[in-house]
């Protein structure tokens, strides 16, 4: 069998719990070794008890637990050739040569450069005297799979993230918890959720609660927006209606670039994530965590590295660096404040 370590990098989301579950305990059935390794790549370049094997029992009671159990962390160390000589020594000594990464699009992006550097990383702890050259003949590069964790499920290539089933239901039941106190008091509330570039969930928190108005960073509205909102709620008022719901994207913006979010805080409600991963994420990370390790068995040191992604409802493998960089080019005509573009590059094609 061959030797697999997990790790989860970068923010955490609900649901990666069980995309660890089940990396290991498909990995051990499947006859492996599988590693741990806590506190994302810090915990790679730092080694020593932070890499530790896992059992079939030690994630047992975890699929329900928020964040990750084994850590996660930025990691400046990982950045610098230094710290990935170190990482690529850790592993190596251990024999472990086949990893399933766990995070956003920056963790993805270091694990495909890790690999791309892996032979020369080989070559100076040659030189070192670190390593023997028959332990790198051994292990001549990394495979590599991708899991993508995200709350605002901004990632090109997969039409979910691991996470962002939940934070959806929590924005839902905060909304339907203001609408329960508010229907009395005749009000218009505004309810920030997560996305700074991705309106995604405030778009479809909109629609599963009926929300009035919904404001998302790809749609910008025209500077005179409060003034069009205000008269649309008026008359509303005047046909009766008691509550009005208006969902805003953290990042939302107007068409001259100010945050829409801006002045309104009396009636604000701020959405946080968090809480216990939904039935969809736990499914989700299962069935990403085994697809994943079923890829690093097919892999051979020449493939490059993949993500598992969720077409439709099947579970597909595709290239690592195509996602990662049609992720960054959503994120780069955003920042350009070309809408159109960012959208066209997010549908699938
Ligand atoms: P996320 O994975 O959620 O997008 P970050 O962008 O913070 O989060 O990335 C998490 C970690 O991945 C960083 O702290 C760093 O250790 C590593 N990383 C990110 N980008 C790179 C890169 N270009 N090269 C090497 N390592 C990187």
């Amino acid at each position: 069998g061959r030797t697999v370590a997990v790790f989860t990098s970068g923010g955490d989301s609900q649901g990666m719990n069980s995309a660890v579950r089940s990396v290991v305990r498909m990995g051990i059935y499947l006859g492996c070794r599988v590693y741990f390794i806590n506190e994302g790549y810090q915990g790679m370049v730092d080694g020593g008890e932070h890499i530790a094997e896992a059992t079939w029992n030690s994630v047992s009671d975890i699929i329900q637990k928020g964040g990750t159990i084994i850590g996660s962390a930025r990691c400046a160390d990982f950045r610098e050739r230094e710290g990935r000589k170190k990482a690529a020594y850790n592993l190596i000594s251990r024999g472990i040569t086949n990893l399933v990464c766990i995070g956003g699009d920056g963790s993805l992006t270091g694990a495909n450069t890790f690999r791309k550097d892996w032979p020369g990383l080989l070559e100076e702890l040659i030189k070192d005297g670190t390593i023997s050259q028959e332990l790198a003949d051994q292990h001549p590069n990394i495979q590599i799979v991708g899991l993508v964790g995200s709350i605002d499920n901004d990632f090109c290539g997969t039409d979910m993230t691991i996470g962002t089933d939940t934070a959806l239901q929590r924005i839902i039941e905060a909304v339907d918890a203001v609408v329960s106190t508010a229907q009395s008091h005749q009000r218009a509330f505004v309810v920030e959720v997560m996305g700074r570039h991705c309106g995604y969930l405030a778009l479809v928190a909109a629609l599963a609660s009926e929300a009035d108005f919904c404001f998302i960073p790809e749609w910008p509205p025209p500077s005179n927006w409060r003034d069009i909102l205000c008269q649309k709620l008026s008359v509303m008022r005047g046909e009766g209606q008691r509550l009005n719901i208006i969902i805003v994207a953290e990042g939302a913006i107007d068409r001259d670039g100010t945050a829409i979010s801006a002045d309104m805080s009396p009636f604000w409600v701020t959405c946080k994530e968090g809480g216990h991963p939904s039935a969809f994420d736990r499914i989700l990370g299962c069935r990403m965590g085994a697809e994943a390790v079923l890829a690093l068995m097919e892999m051979t040191p020449e493939s490059e590295p993949c993500v598992i992604s969720i077409d439709g409802n099947s579970m597909v493998r595709v290239p690592l660096m195509q996602c990662v960089e049609r992720t960054q080019a959503v994120q780069k005509a955003m920042n350009e404040k070309d809408w159109e573009t960012a959208v066209r590059l997010r549908g699938r094609s």
